[in-house]
């Protein structure tokens, strides 16, 4: 500190204050001096940072009267009037720009951090202060309660994206588990908590300690209007740090807290990861402070500790580390764990048989979702990158709450009048070209596809049908067979049937015709006709993915279906788009994937994003193939399109508009296109990236020339980073394409988490 600068303190102090003393620069971030005045009384003096606010100085103010008018007993900074009464005084010599500061009575005391291993009385002696001050503290309003700040606890997430400043792999991989657990456990759950003023920064070197209780608190320059959730979970981060057993130690705060201030179970269900984000901004703060200037102490004193205690946290499981922390509250969010994952999969084995696979080589137990996030009985999160039929997120609130009130309500078939189905059919028809406006509702994709070949078959006439090479449109007896994915695959009879004609899947990185140009899509398209020009019987209808999804996330290029429906319709034939994986906006630059092409189906196939994860199927069709479908024999489906049905697929529909997700899917698709394009550059194993939207492959091979599939590569690579917190799963028939179609709420942050761990674990397969 220059002497200038002291003797400028000095004069402020004499002109603001009319007090003279010694002057001690305090250790810390801020410019603070201890005073000592000849009388021996002693104060603290702020200099505040040239940008802030006096509002804000005088909410501090506010604060620290409010826990002082509680009567806690405890030792505060309260403000000293400067000469004339106000909270601050500025001094600005001739010439000079005014310096601002306020005097603060000293606080005695010894620091938490300085206090020794603090035992459970003190624990819990700190929990019943916190909850104290936040009482204290609920009811004051200020105008200037919607600041935020970069320790703001509810805003951790804005220091994730800093996660590859951190050089050491392991610690990476900790660090971005603890965003991880707070951002899909936290984040969602915040804006739903209660909100009051909290002090904001009730760390080991605020607290004071006296005789193994809390005797004071310092510093409320952090004060600020937050869910009041985080004030208990930044004290209980670093009560933490040095414990020798850390989740003990924070049983005892909690404890002391809930009997105080008693918690929700919403609220206290989140305490271990939001302590988890906690320590994730210190250590994140720290290495970017490092890059700025490494050798000042006072920026490092809990970075070490913090990394310790990551490192610990991050060997116990979440629902683990959260029944232990909650021990003392009576309360255990984490119950419905439900059977252990080796007795229930024997289980699953032997009532519902080996042919329905399990996904992973060590299978999961999803018990919970919301949004993007799915968690295991274990607590652990998972971003799921994979699920195309929680199309507006897990559980969306809208969505369950339509189905909640509807089944509350009525629930019949359709045979009744109803407004629900008439107002869906119509918002459905609304979405797509005129002249699509017949709709037919089932309960699955197969369901449709079913319904949709033989609406093909009356109004036509014709029974041969035309599908993809690697094509997959369900799992019943007439679509298994005109689906080469299955009658080709595994168990699979090889020979398709008769009536069924197949043509290559317009794959233009390694299918027959190659490179994404209009001609590769129309000598595809060609192949269509090629076909139809060889076949003994009359061309019934062409069924086609709008994306081929099964086929390995392939993006038919331009020209693919205008040729392709031109052979088909001058042979007299009808074509069907099968949208049960792609629709609903997820191309993002169209509703339906088969507009990107420029064309207009005859029939559309529609199925899993429909109803969220409520089973609906609907085909939607012209006036004209409905009437020749209306032939005397009925169509009936007893479930399909009931009042709950109707009700759940008008709220999916009202979210995607309302939350404007066909946009977001161009955006976000755009950011994770742009940033595992980036990783084909770095690992030769990445063959190719293509997508639209949030319908995305990246190919893996062995070799760039020959294209050998790199498929237990493919594997591997899903299965470590399923270990990371990333769902995701392979597909084509080569198994070596890694599919990527989430639920349309993505963030960018989930986005720009998963290039990153795509690139840790590619350089490790
Ligand atoms: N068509 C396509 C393109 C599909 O991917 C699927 C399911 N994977 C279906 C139809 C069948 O849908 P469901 O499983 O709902 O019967």
């Amino acid at each position: 500190m220059s002497s200038a600068r002291l003797a400028r303190v000095a004069e402020l102090l004499a002109a603001g204050y009319d007090l003279k003393g010694d002057l001690t620069r305090l250790a810390g971030e801020n410019e603070n001096y201890e005073v000592l005045v000849e009388d021996g009384s002693r104060y603290v003096l702020k200099v505040a940072a040239a940008n802030v606010a006096t509002e804000m100085l005088d909410l501090e103010h506010q604060a620290v009267e409010a826990v002082h008018a509680a009567k806690l007993g405890l030792g505060l900074p309260r403000m000293v009037p400067a000469r004339g009464g106000g909270i601050e005084s500025a001094h600005a010599p001739t010439g000079e720009a005014p310096l601002r500061a306020r005097l603060l009575r000293f606080v005695p005391g010894i620091p938490w951090c300085e206090a020794g291993m603090a035992a459970p009385a003190q624990l819990r002696d700190l929990g019943r202060t916190v909850a104290a001050i936040d009482t204290a503290l609920a009811n004051l309003t200020h105008p200037s309660t919607g600041r935020t700040h970069r320790w703001d606890l509810a805003a951790a997430a804005q220091h994730r994206g800093k996660v590859g400043l951190i050089d050491d792999a392991e610690r990476r991989r900790i660090l971005e588990a603890a965003f991880h657990l707070y951002a899909s456990c936290a984040v969602p759950a915040l804006p739903h908590l209660p909100h009051s003023l909290i002090h904001g920064d009730v760390n080991d070197e605020n607290v004071l300690v006296r005789h193994g209780c809390v005797s004071g608190l310092l510093d409320f320059g952090d004060c600020l209007y937050n869910p009041t959730i985080c004030e208990l979970a930044i004290a209980l981060a670093y009560s933490m740090l040095d414990q020798e057993h850390p989740l003990a130690a924070g049983r005892e705060v909690v404890a002391g807290y809930h009997a105080k201030r008693p918690l929700s179970e919403g609220e206290l269900g989140i305490l271990f990861p939001m302590v988890c984000g906690r320590l994730a901004v210190t250590v994140t703060v720290a290495a970017e402070r490092s890059r700025i200037d490494p050798e000042r102490e006072d920026w490092f004193v809990t970075e070490d500790r913090a990394w310790d205690l990551l490192a610990r946290f991050s060997e116990v499981d979440p629902a683990e580390a959260g029944t232990r922390l909650l021990a003392g509250t009576g309360i255990n969010p984490f119950e419905d764990r439900g059977e252990p994952v080796e007795r229930l999969r024997k289980r699953r084995r032997h009532y519902l048989g080996a042919a329905l696979s399990i996904a992973y080589r060590k299978p999961l137990k999803i018990v919970r979702g919301f949004g993007q996030y799915l968690h295991d009985d274990r607590g652990r999160p998972f971003l799921d990158l994979v699920n195309n039929v929680c199309h507006v997120g897990h559980c969306h609130p809208r969505v369950v709450e339509a189905g909640q009130r509807q089944m509350a309500r009525l629930n019949t078939n359709t045979r009744y009048l109803h407004d629900g189905i008439i107002e869906y059919a119509e918002r459905l028809a609304a979405t797509l070209p005129a002249g699509l406006d017949t709709c037919f509702f089932v309960n699955s994709g197969s369901e449709a596809n079913e319904l949709a070949l033989r609406l093909a078959e009356t109004h036509t006439e014709r029974r041969d049908v035309i599908v993809q090479e690697g094509a997959y449109h369900g799992h019943t007896g007439r679509l298994i067979d005109i689906s080469p994915y299955k009658f080709m695959g595994p168990g699979g009879s090889g020979k398709p049937e008769p009536w069924v004609h197949t043509v290559p899947m317009p794959d233009s990185y390694r299918g027959k015709h190659r490179g994404s140009t209009r001609e590769t899509g129309v000598a595809y398209g060609n192949e269509i006709g090629s076909v139809i020009a060889a076949m003994d019987a009359p061309m019934g209808a062409f069924i086609a993915e709008s994306l081929s999804s099964c086929g390995g996330q392939i993006l038919p290029p331009a020209g693919y279906f205008q040729t392709a429906f031109e052979h088909v319709r001058s042979a007299g034939g009808l074509c069907i788009a099968d949208e049960v994986q792609v629709g609903f906006g997820r191309v993002g630059t169209h509703f339906w994937a088969f507009e990107a092409q420029g064309v207009v189906p005859d029939i559309v196939v529609l199925g899993k994003p429909i109803g969220n994860g409520h089973p609906i199927g609907a085909v939607v069709t012209t006036a004209e193939i409905a009437a020749s479908f209306d032939n005397g024999m009925e169509f009936f489906s007893t479930f399909g399109g009931n009042p709950v049905s109707a009700a759940i697929g008008l709220a999916v529909l009202a979210v995607i508009q309302g939350e404007g997700l066909e946009a977001r899917a161009l955006e976000l698709g755009g950011r994770f296109l742009e940033g595992l394009g980036e990783l084909k550059d770095r690992h030769e194993l990445v063959g190719d990236v293509r997508g639209a939207g949030l319908f995305i492959g990246m190919e893996l091979v062995r070799d760039r020339d020959t294209l050998e599939p790199a498929a237990e590569e493919a594997d591997q690579l899903i299965n470590r980073l399923q270990e990371r917190g990333l769902l995701l799963s392979t597909d084509g028939p080569l198994h070596n394409v890694i599919k990527i179609k989430p639920p349309m709420v993505l963030t960018a942050d989930d986005v720009d988490m998963a290039v990153r761990l795509f690139d840790d674990e590619l350089a490790r397969v």
